[in-house]
This record gives C-alpha cells, sequence and structure tokens, in this order.
C-alpha cells in the first residue's frame, strides 16, 4: 500500500542520512522450535533461577521473583542505551564484579522479563575499550556480559548505531559472549541469518516474539552494504512480513527500534512515522532508544510506543542536561487488551542509574508534560509508590 512503500522509502533516507549506527542478533530461532510449555525452550534464556542465584557485587545473592503460575499479567520492564565501553569498560577491567544496576535493581526485579538495548560490543582488545582517535568507536570488554547479569536482563537488541565499531569478528564475540551468560540477543546476526529476529521467549505462559532493528548507521566502515547484512536495518515491509509468520505462534509481538535524532527532547515527524508503522506491521509494544535524552510516550492504534527512553548505563553529555535522565518503560500484557505502560524515571550518574529524590522527580514530571503534547500523546496520570508513572492515551 502507499502508506508502506512511503515508509520505506523514508527508511531508506534516514539511513543514508544517518550518522552512527548498527547492532545485530544471530541465532534468531526457528518460530516453530517454541515450546507450548512454560519450561524452558530452546530459544529461551535460561529463566532467572527462583530465587538467589545470580550474584550481586557485594557477593550476596540476587533474589529473582519465580515464574508464577501461566496465567495472569505478565511485566516486562524495558530500559534504553546501555554502553560497557570507554571509561566504563575500564571500570570493569579493573573491577569485574561492577554492578551499576544496584539502586535500581527492585525496579528491574519488579516485572517478569527485562529488556533493555546493549550499545557497544563485548569483546577482547587486550584491554582496549575505545578508538584512540575516535571517541564514537568503541567495545565494551567480555566481562561486560556479567555486569548485564546483575541487572538480570533476559533479552537485549545489539541493533544499533555501534554494533559493528569493532567489525563482524567484534560482532560474534559480542553473541558468543552474551550466549555465555545465558541473555538472549535480537538485532544482529554472527551469521547473516535474520538479524531482525524474532527471537521467541516464553514466560508465565505468554509467548512473545521479539524483533530489533535500527535505522541509525555510524558513518565509516560500517556504513557500507557488508554490515547490513549482520546488523539489522529498519524495514516496516520485511518486519510485517516477519510479524505475519509468526504472529499464530505468539501472544505478543515487541519491536525494539535504535532511532531518532541525537539530544532532542521530541521527536521528528519522519522518526514517529517509522515507529508507528512498526504498529501498523502488527507490534503491541514500540520499544524506542538512540537520542540520549528521554523522549514522551505515543499511543497509535491504541499500543503504547516509548519513543526514546534515553541513556540507561550511559555517561552523561555535560552540555545536555537531559541525557542524565531516563526512564524505563514498565509495560504489562493482560490477555484480550492493548498493553499497558508505566514510565519509571530515573537519574544516571557516572553511568549509574538511581531512582529520584522528590524535587527531581517533580522536574522530570514537568519536562516529560512540557514535551508530551499532541494527539495520542501518553500522558502521565498517576504516580505509583515505587515512582513510576501509569501513562494513558492522551487521546
Ligand atoms: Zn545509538
Amino acid at each position: 500500500m502507499a502508506h508502506a512503500a512511503a515508509v520505506a522509502a523514508l527508511i531508506v533516507a534516514l539511513q543514508a542520512a544517518s550518522a552512527c549506527s548498527r547492532g545485530g542478533d544471530s541465532a534468531a530461532v526457528p518460530p516453530d522450535a517454541l515450546a507450548p510449555s512454560a519450561a524452558p525452550t530452546a530459544n529461551e534464556p535460561p529463566a532467572p533461577p527462583s530465587a538467589s542465584a545470580l550474584p550481586a557485587a557485594d557477593g550476596s545473592a540476587v533474589a529473582i521473583p519465580a515464574d508464577a503460575a501461566p496465567s495472569g499479567p505478565l511485566v516486562m520492564i524495558a530500559g534504553g542505551d546501555i554502553d560497557l565501553s570507554r571509561g566504563t569498560g575500564q571500570k570493569i577491567l579493573r573491577n569485574p564484579t561492577w554492578d551499576p544496576f544496584g539502586k535500581i535493581r527492585p525496579l528491574l526485579l519488579s516485572a517478569d522479563l527485562r529488556f533493555a538495548n546493549l550499545e557497544c560490543p563485548l569483546s577482547d582488545q587486550k584491554g582496549i575499550t575505545g578508538h584512540k582517535d575516535n571517541p564514537l568507536v568503541f567495545t565494551g570488554p567480555p566481562g561486560g556480559a556479567e555486569v548485564l547479569t546483575r541487572g538480570a536482563f533476559d533479552i537485549v537488541s545489539t541493533a544499533n548505531n555501534h554494533a559493528w565499531d569493532y567489525g563482524k569478528r567484534a560482532l560474534g564475540e559480542t553473541l558468543q559472549n552474551l550466549d555465555r551468560v545465558g541473555i538472549a540477543h535480537v538485532g544482529t546476526s554472527a551469521t547473516a541469518e535474520k538479524p531482525m529476529g524474532p527471537r521467541l521467549i516464553e514466560r508465565k505462559g505468554h509467548k512473545l516474539a521479539f524483533f530489533a532493528m535500527t535505522a541509525i548507521f555510524n558513518d565509516g566502515p560500517a556504513n557500507n552494504p557488508e554490515p547490513r547484512k549482520y546488523v539489522a536495518p529498519a524495514s516496516i515491509d520485511l518486519l510485517r512480513v516477519e510479524i505475519e509468520r509468526v504472529r499464530p505462534q505468539v501472544d505478543w509481538v515487541v519491536v525494539s527500534l535504535h532511532i531518532g535524532q541525537e539530544y532532542s527532547n521530541e521527536p521528528v515527524q519522519a522518526h514517529r512515522k517509522v515507529l508507528q508503522g512498526a504498529v501498523e506491521a502488527g507490534a503491541d509494544v514500540v520499544l524506542g532508544h538512540h537520542t540520549h535524552t528521554p523522549q514522551r510516550v505515543e499511543f497509535h492504534r491504541g499500543k503504547p510506543i516509548a519513543v526514546s527512553m534515553g541513556n540507561f548505563v550511559f555517561h552523561q553529555h555535560s552540555d545536555h542536561p537531559w541525557t542524565g535522565f531516563g526512564y524505563l518503560s514498565r509495560v504489562t500484557f493482560t490477555r484480550g487488551k492493548n498493553p499497558s505502560i508505566e514510565m519509571c524515571p530515573y537519574r544516571t550518574l557516572a553511568a549509574i542509574p538511581q531512582p529520584l529524590g522528590p524535587r527531581e522527580d517533580d522536574h522530570f514530571v514537568q519536562h516529560m508534560r512540557r514535551i508530551s503534547v499532541g494527539k495520542h500523546t501518553g500522558k502521565l496520570v498517576e504516580r505509583g509508590n515505587d515512582g513510576c508513572w501509569v501513562v494513558q492515551d492522551g487521546g
């Protein structure tokens, strides 16, 4: 249809104009491999232990909620960009037990399932965690995978503008490191097979298909046809085909999109159209990231779109104060309904996200209300005891 063609053309234009980007996931699991039971499947990451198996930085156990009966709603927490390279990578090399998630762990563990965008390779460059002449080329060390386990992440997107920073071999190593610690990944492929996904996860009796793609590719070696085989470029047309294929076997479709204009507070129209295109292709929820700033939640056809969740584990940019704030999207899936969404804001200091104090919370909420304008924009209507705001379609 005309709209789909327009969106596809738009994506090509966006990619051509883009300044950075990329990520990818291998090992997309055939949809028919999804087992019908609540037991772990070949495509499901190891279920979080029912309790106490994950070590915290201080050596104590991290309690993970046990899987409940396969009924009732499923709650997912999703976060934005995690960068474990550069100075943070050096920190991990010095202290492999470093844990940036301790201050928001209760929030992370309030969900049944955790997602984030991993915005760096995790590869062994013999102690190097970034290019000495180019601050936009970086990698975290292999031990970054263990750092992610401290946030109890079940799945990460690797489709972003940094996935190819150290090339194909480092990308493959990244995926091996994630496999090693049992964290699923989507958005890139070491073999160029279906980098976009789907990656299937079953939890509490709910079957989910995850897709991830990036509209941003960095200039330089990454910006040629080769990386696009391994790192999923944003394509609404392909997404539609893949969702139609997997839809009969899953309850929910989650789409992660690396897109947006860096350091901006409001999305440009062209990017909104791509995010909305993912819903029109069949997504139940769309998770946006890349801008380094928190941007609004929108609704399209009743489905929530977190336009950009902002930096998660990332050093803020001193020229852009909102790079020090972000939010987790807490999404509740209830059968027969559109997913609902809460916005759980935090402040990131020295790459460590932490809950907001009352004044910071006011500051954040006023800002979000100021930039959340327009039809079907998410309205922050009620703050829960844990600091998460219920967000509803403003109509
Ligand atoms: Zn990015």
